[in-house]
C-alpha cells in the first residue's frame, strides 16, 4: 500500500531569495578589513544562480602593511585608503567567471558613481541595496543618473532584524551539533 502523504511534513524556507542573496552580500562585507565601511556585493543571474561576489579591500596581492586604512582627507590621497581600495562591486566584477549581463547585483551599500559606471558597462539589470547612507551626495546623484540613463532598476531591501536573530540561532545550533 502506498500513500503519497507518508512521512509528509509541511516545510518552508526561513528566507526568500532577496534575503538569501543579501545575507550573502553581508557575509562578503564581513570579510572586509576596512575599519570604517565594510561593503559586500553578490551578482546573481536570471535563474537565481550566484555568479560572483566581492568585498572592499586593498589591491589584490599588494603589501597591505605599507598602506593606510585611514580616511582623513586633510592629508593627501597618497596617505588615505581611497588611493588603494577596490570597491566590493569592482572586485566582484573583476573576478566574474562569465558575463554579468542581465544579472542582479545585491549590494550592502548603494553603489558609488565609479562602481555605477562599471555596473552599467557590464549591463547589470537591477541593483538591490541595503544602506543608502550617501544619499544626497554628488556621487549618489551621478550613480542615480547613470542608472536612469541605462535603464538599470534600483530597489532598496529592508531586512527584518528577526531574520538576523533566526540566522544567529541557526548558526549557533549548527555549531552545537558539531
Ligand atoms: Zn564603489
Amino acid at each position: 500500500m502506498t500513500d503519497a502523504n507518508i512521512n509528509f511534513i509541511p516545510a518552508d524556507s526561513a528566507l526568500n531569495w532577496d534575503e538569501y542573496f543579501m545575507l550573502q552580500a553581508m557575509m562578503a562585507s564581513f570579510k572586509s578589513k576596512d575599519p570604517a565601511t565594510k561593503v559586500g556585493a553578490v551578482f546573481v543571474d536570471e535563474k537565481r544562480h550566484q555568479i560572483t561576489m566581492g568585498y572592499n579591500g586593498f589591491v589584490a596581492g599588494i603589501d597591505e602593511t605599507k598602506l593606510p586604512w585611514g580616511k582623513d582627507k586633510s592629508v593627501s590621497l597618497e596617505y588615505q585608503k581611497y588611493g588603494y581600495v577596490v570597491h566590493a562591486e569592482a572586485n566582484a566584477i573583476l573576478h566574474a567567471p562569465r558575463s554579468l549581463a542581465q544579472s542582479t547585483a545585491y549590494v550592502t551599500l548603494f553603489p558609488c558613481h565609479e562602481c555605477a559606471k562599471l555596473l552599467a558597462s557590464v549591463k547589470v539589470k537591477e541593483v538591490v541595496y541595503l544602506q543608502n547612507k550617501h544619499e544626497g551626495t554628488e556621487s549618489h546623484r551621478i550613480s542615480t543618473k547613470i542608472f536612469e540613463l541605462t535603464g538599470i532598476q534600483t530597489r532598496r531591501l529592508v531586512l527584518d532584524t528577526k531574520l538576523i536573530e533566526k540566522l544567529n540561532h541557526h548558526l549557533l545550533n549548527t555549531l552545537s551539533e558539531a
